[in-house]
């Protein structure tokens, strides 16, 4: 069994999902008490956050570097970075390892078109559906990504960092989410990334008339099946 490396704490939150995941998902394929054979590097998001809100992106590139680099040398076979967001500055991470990152976006597009759909709806922070770092991943995967338009874009990234990150789910954040969804699917969507690794906290299958992507538990299944390979 490899050793994965979860670069994390963007926010916590997910991380703890992620390890959850690697677990159950680990214990599922080999059973009996195996568990994932897995290293964490948990940042502060705090710091992290000011850096995205300031676009000082080259200077989270370097913390993110030396935080991955930590991970190899402690044994880590391959790198998860636990976030959708900061695929922003994956490249850079990249760089600092001789290990493989396993990018986000390839293992979300990889998880849609084994499903079929093409056409996808793309729920994240306003970094990830705004800019192009993981629009155009995704698009090179071979997806058609649409996204909400510019109010929807404001509420789904204000309950990411005011609720999701911070641990809160509310009910009336799941009906907005939903509404988004139907707006998304009304313009072509067969399918809807939740692109931020918090969303599915609060976002299932029940909440969507198309097929949901789930982007910690698919970064997480893609992992433990390259541990295992
Ligand atoms: N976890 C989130 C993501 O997947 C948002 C937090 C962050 O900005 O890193 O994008």
């Amino acid at each position: 069994m490899k050793t994965i490396g979860l670069l994390g704490g963007m926010s916590w939150e997910s991380t703890a999902e992620y390890y959850r995941l690697l677990n159950e998902l680990t214990r599922d394929r080999l059973g009996g008490l195996h568990s994932a054979r897995c290293v964490v590097y948990s940042v502060d998001f705090a710091e992290v956050e000011e850096l995205q809100a300031q676009a000082r992106w080259a200077e989270a590139g370097e913390l993110l570097a030396g935080a991955a680099r930590s991970l190899e040398v402690a044994g880590a076979d391959l790198v998860l970075l636990c976030t959708n967001t900061m695929h922003k500055v994956a490249d850079r991470i990249q760089q600092a390892l001789t290990v493989p990152l396993l990018h986000l976006a390839d293992a979300t597009a990889d998880a849609v078109r084994a499903k079929g759909p093409r056409r996808v709806g793309l729920l994240g922070t306003a970094f990830t559906m705004e800019q192009d770092f993981y629009r155009d991943r995704l698009e090179a995967g071979g997806l058609h990504v649409l996204v909400p338009d510019a109010p929807a874009r404001a509420l789904v990234h204000r309950v990411i960092y005011e609720e999701l990150c911070r641990g809160v789910v509310r009910e009336e954040s799941r009906t907005a989410y939903r509404d988004v969804i139907a707006e998304l699917v009304a313009a072509g969507a067969e399918g809807i990334v939740l692109g931020c690794t918090e969303i599915e906290l609060l976002i299932g299958e029940r909440d969507s008339p198309v097929p949901v992507f789930p982007t910690a538990r698919v970064h997480a299944e893609a992992a433990v099946r390259a541990a295992l390979a």
